[in-house]
């Protein structure tokens, strides 16, 4: 029986000898090849690759031959426009960008080591809508001392968007850089979410890094779902968890903002 494995193996011995067009017809027919195609988002247009495993490049900037460039750098795959994206990579998109809950997401995170692995699963658990900071990142994955090579590991993201890295910002509150475009286009992508880009601004520059209720006498990030909730004449503003935990009240379970106060 022939596995898979030996067809792609196969194939690439075919590769090696056949002259390139006639090796990659086959690859497009029996599937195996790597393949993109521009993907319409309500926000904007997206160069959105997949392979075997899933969906495994995306890229905001319309710039194709630079896209096949880096996935081949990365992936050691040639991967190749085609007109239309399957429906079912589409509605992944659409549904992650829509903040759907995508249950057997499917993404191919090949070159990858497993500290950025790590990091974008970690980025996977934050909920629409919300940020956190690198701090928390690295800090939930174990590694409360590499906020930088966390950031690093955003910004080289190969799947933005469905990997939601806008949603990770400045260790300060600040909303910080972005791999996918710049400082612009994640201040885009979070306000597409309901994040108010200004009031985050707003707060890192009064130093409010954490809100509390003064009736439940639990602390949140600002974007925390439990933090929205609460009335503004409940509101209690923080600059630091050693501050919010002096005052008596407890971190929340849902974003447990305490390790990221202690690595800040
Ligand atoms: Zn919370």
């Amino acid at each position: 029986m022939t596995t898979s494995r030996d067809m792609v193996a196969g194939l690439r011995g075919l590769r090696e000898t056949a002259p390139a067009s006639l090796a990659e017809r086959v690859m497009e027919v029996t599937g195996l090849t790597d393949t993109y195609a521009q993907v319409e988002t309500p926000i904007w247009p997206l160069l959105v690759a997949w392979g075997p495993a899933g969906i495994s490049a995306i890229e905001r900037i319309d710039d194709p031959g630079a896209f096949e460039e880096t996935y081949f750098a990365r992936t050691g795959r040639r991967v190749h426009r085609v007109e239309r994206a399957p429906a079912a990579v589409a509605r992944t998109v659409e549904r992650t960008m829509a903040g759907e809950k995508v249950r057997d997401l499917a993404v191919d995170l090949s070159g990858l080591n497993d500290f950025q692995r790590l990091v974008l699963a970690k980025t996977l658990e934050i909920p629409y809508g919300e940020v956190r900071p690198y701090a928390w990142v690295a800090q939930e994955i174990g590694h409360p001392r590499a906020q930088r090579a966390v950031g690093t590991a955003l910004a080289n993201n190969p799947i933005p968007f469905v990997i939601p890295c806008h949603r990770v910002v400045r260790s300060d509150g600040h909303i910080g850089n972005y791999g996918a475009g710049g400082p612009f286009a994640k201040r885009a992508v979070l306000a597409w979410e309901g994040v108010d880009p200004d009031e985050l601004e707003r707060l890192a520059n009064k130093g409010v890094r954490y809100i509390g209720s003064d009736t439940t006498n639990i602390f949140c990030f600002p974007t925390c779902r439990n933090a929205r909730r609460i009335t503004e004449s409940h509101r209690v503003r923080f600059r630091t968890g050693d501050d919010a935990e002096a005052a008596g009240y407890r971190p929340c379970k849902v974003c447990r903002p305490t390790g990221a106060a202690a690595a800040a």
